[in-house]
């Protein structure tokens, strides 16, 4: 049987993030996309509204949502803003290696902390030798008595300097290379933790982006995640979960661009009727509802089949992030295109949007890297 409709527990969840989104980051989205701060003050109200860790396991002070359920509230989060809902949706990205491989011991412990301290964390896989080539890391945490001594060189890491700990991937036998990445818990109070820079960028500016290198961090041994050499895995299974948020996020930005074009267009008026009269406008608005409502279907099969444990669940994520991204950037495109000069004005938001999604199609993975995921698998 084929439903595509939503339960009520759905339903409330779209509302209580689209009433959040209204709300809090609407009003702030232009704010914030110029001042490049870190939004704390709707980090917070998030954290009251139980829009936080949403996949975390109740038990541990999270939500327990099932990657549909979660792709739901980033739509809405992506309508806001793709930067400030990045700011409450990258602790998922951060958060997952400990909910897949993490013991319970850990799980209890760095779950605990984050939601006590009503903080953030952040995933530090990129390195200046290894973007898309993950297996060209080179940082190092080489065991010690009970400790694993840290060293190493990230770049691009969302949230760094306002992490409450970093999950930093490094390889533990520099010989065996990528097969002995692992992944780690590194608390930002350990000694030996440098940010270097914080990222200048196009879009998405409410999140910050850090260059950190660790000097000798002493990890204590216990913050090892799922055993040596298994850090490859547990990074590719992370974004097998995640890129279908980064999909959701797409989506709702080509749906706010969509919109706020589309009434442009009815109330526009030259040649003494409103644009939307020409065939050529309504044609750009027909095949951005189109798109739109593709990415959507896609989205959704993908993220019902990760929840659903079908076996093409992976190359699905990897279809939808890059389908959503490419969407959501052509969306946006032609939304600055109908408004044409007060659509690249900063007077309204569509031009923001198109610097945002941009990134979304090159983060998690660029798409051209999806696309070698997907056609692998077709060819396999
Ligand atoms: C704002 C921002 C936030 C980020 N947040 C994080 C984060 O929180 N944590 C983290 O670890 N990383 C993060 N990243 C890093 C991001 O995931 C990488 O930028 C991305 O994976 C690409 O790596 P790269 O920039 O080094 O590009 P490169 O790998 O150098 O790629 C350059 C170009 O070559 C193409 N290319 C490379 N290899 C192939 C291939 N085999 N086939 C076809 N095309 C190829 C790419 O698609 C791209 O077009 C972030 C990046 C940015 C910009």
């Amino acid at each position: 049987m084929i439903d595509f409709s939503l339960d009520k527990t759905q339903e409330g969840i779209v509302e209580k993030y689209r009433s959040f989104a209204q709300k809090w980051i609407v009003p702030n989205r232009m704010k914030y996309d110029e001042s490049c701060e870190f939004p704390w003050d709707i980090v917070k109200e998030a954290y009251k509204a139980g829009l936080m860790n949403g996949p975390i396991p109740k038990k541990f002070g999270g939500h327990d949502y099932s990657i549909f359920n979660g792709a739901l509230g980033s739509e809405e989060l992506g309508a806001g803003c793709i930067g400030i809902g990045i700011c409450i949706d990258a602790n998922t990205l951060a958060l997952t290696p400990l909910l897949l491989s993490g013991t319970e011991e850990q799980q209890k412990k760095f779950f605990g902390i984050i939601v006590e301290k009503q903080g953030v964390a952040a995933y530090c896989l990129t390195e200046p030798n290894a973007g898309s080539d993950v297996a060209g890391i080179q940082s190092t945490a080489i065991k010690k008595g009970d400790k694993y001594i840290l060293n190493g060189h990230k770049r691009f890491i969302t949230n760094g300097e306002v992490a409450t700990f970093h999950t930093v991937f490094a390889l533990t036998d520099p010989e065996r290379g990528a097969r002995s990445l692992s992944a780690f818990v590194v608390p930002m109070d350990l000694d030996g933790i440098e940010i270097v820079s914080k990222l200048r960028k196009m879009g998405q500016n409410a999140s910050v982006q850090n260059e950190i290198k660790y000097h000798d961090v002493e990890v204590p041994a216990e913050n090892l995640l799922g055993g040596e050499g298994r850090g490859f895995i547990i990074a590719m299974k992370t974004f097998d979960r995640t890129r279908t948020g980064v999909a959701a996020l797409s989506l709702g930005a080509a749906r706010e661009a969509y919109e706020i074009s589309l009434e442009w267009a009815k109330n526009r008026i030259q040649f003494g009727k409103p644009i939307a009269a020409n065939q050529a406008v309504a044609f750009m608005l027909a095949d951005m509802a189109t798109q739109i409502e593709s990415a959507r279907a896609l989205t959704w099969k993908a993220a019902w089949s990760y929840d659903n444990g079908t076996k093409d669940a992976s190359k699905l994520a990897a279809m939808a992030k890059y389908y959503a991204s490419d969407v959501a950037m052509l969306v946006a495109t032609d939304a600055v295109q109908v408004m044409a000069g007060d659509g690249y004005s900063k007077d309204y938001p569509v031009e923001k949007i198109m610097r945002d999604v941009k990134l979304c199609q090159i983060y998690e993975g660029t798409n051209q890297v999806q696309r070698l995921v997907v056609s692998k698998s077709i060819l396999k």
